[in-house]
C-alpha cells in the first residue's frame, strides 16, 4: 500500500468500493458501492439499501459516511477519502459537504443525478464552506459496467415495481 502512488492506490481502493456494488446486486439493489479510508485504511463500507430498507436516503454514501462518523465518533470525517461507484447524487454532495471529507473518487458519471460535475458541481461551488478534492471516471467502465448490466437484466425480466432509474414508473417521472 505505501508504495503505491495515488492513481494506484485509487483503483485499489475503487474495487473494494466495486465489491460493495456486488454485495447490493445479491441483495436485489440497483449495485452501487462505498468505502471511506483514513490513512489508507478501509474505516467505512456501504451499499445502496434502498430497497430493503425501503428508504430513500439509504444510499451507499450516506450509510458509509454514517458509519464512518460512529467509528471517529465526530460528524467531521476528517482525513478521509470517500470512494464511490457511481458520481454522487445532490443529496450526497450535500452530505459529503457537511461531513467535511476532503476527498471525493467516484468511477462512472451519472447523467441522471449526478451532482459531481455532469448535471452540477456541488462540490466546487465556492459558496459552500467547505471544498473536496474531486476526482471521476476511476474504473469508470467497471462501475458503470455493473449498472448497465444489472437494469439490463431488469429490462429482460420485465419484471413490474423494480427500481429503474431509467424508467421511473408512471406517476413519478421527472
Ligand atoms: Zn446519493
Amino acid at each position: 500500500m505505501l508504495n503505491l502512488d495515488v492513481e494506484e492506490r485509487d483503483v485499489y481502493f475503487m474495487r473494494v468500493a466495486l465489491r460493495e456494488a456486488e454485495r447490493a446486486l445479491e441483495i436485489g439493489e440497483v449495485p452501487v458501492g462505498c468505502v471511506i479510508t483514513r490513512k489508507n485504511q478501509v474505516i467505512a463500507r456501504g451499499c445502496n439499501r434502498r430497497e430493503a430498507l425501503q428508504d430513500p436516503t439509504a444510499h451507499a454514501e450516506i450509510l458509509a459516511i454514517t458509519a464512518a462518523a460512529n467509528h471517529l465518533g465526530s460528524w467531521r470525517l476528517e482525513e478521509t477519502t470517500l470512494y464511490v461507484t457511481l458520481e454522487p447524487c445532490p443529496m450526497c454532495a450535500g452530505a459529503i459537504i457537511l461531513a467535511r471529507i476532503p476527498r471525493v473518487v467516484f468511477g462512472a458519471f451519472d447523467p441522471k443525478a449526478g451532482c459531481c460535475g455532469t448535471l452540477m458541481n456541488l462540490l466546487a461551488d465556492s459558496r459552500f464552506n467547505h471544498r473536496p478534492d474531486l476526482r471521476g471516471g476511476v474504473l469508470e467502465a467497471e462501475c458503470g459496467g455493473i449498472l448497465s448490466a444489472f437494469f439490463r437484466e431488469i429490462r429482460a425480466r420485465g419484471r413490474e415495481g423494480v427500481p429503474s432509474e431509467d424508467q421511473p414508473p408512471p406517476g413519478e417521472a421527472g
